[in-house]
């Protein structure tokens, strides 16, 4: 999950809330089906208290009680489709499993 560097124009906005997460936390060291980057974690969000899981790396969002080994088509800016686009990050945080 280090290739991104030579690529600032795409370095995510989350690297400092990510670098928290460990691969202890990782849903069943469950690698994310869409990019094979990262670990897939459970998260929350802090304004619905709503859980799902998500790929870090490419923001892959799987509903919880979804088939985290399917290839997704949602992403976390459609799933939170935020009112202040770009700041998904502010409003979610790693969940407890
Ligand atoms: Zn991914």
């Amino acid at each position: 999950m280090t290739d991104s560097y030579g690529k600032p124009h795409e370095a995510p906005p989350n690297e400092k809330r990510i670098s928290s997460l460990s691969p202890e936390t990782a849903i069943h060291k469950m690698t994310c089906a869409h990019c094979q980057q990262d670990w897939i974690y459970l998260f929350r969000r802090m304004d619905t208290g709503e859980r799902f899981h998500l790929c870090p790396e490419c923001e892959s969002v799987w509903l919880e009680g979804g088939d985290l080994r399917l290839d997704t088509d949602v992403y976390l800016s459609e799933f939170m489709s935020p009112a202040d686009p770009g700041r998904e990050w502010e409003v979610i945080e790693p969940a407890d499993q």
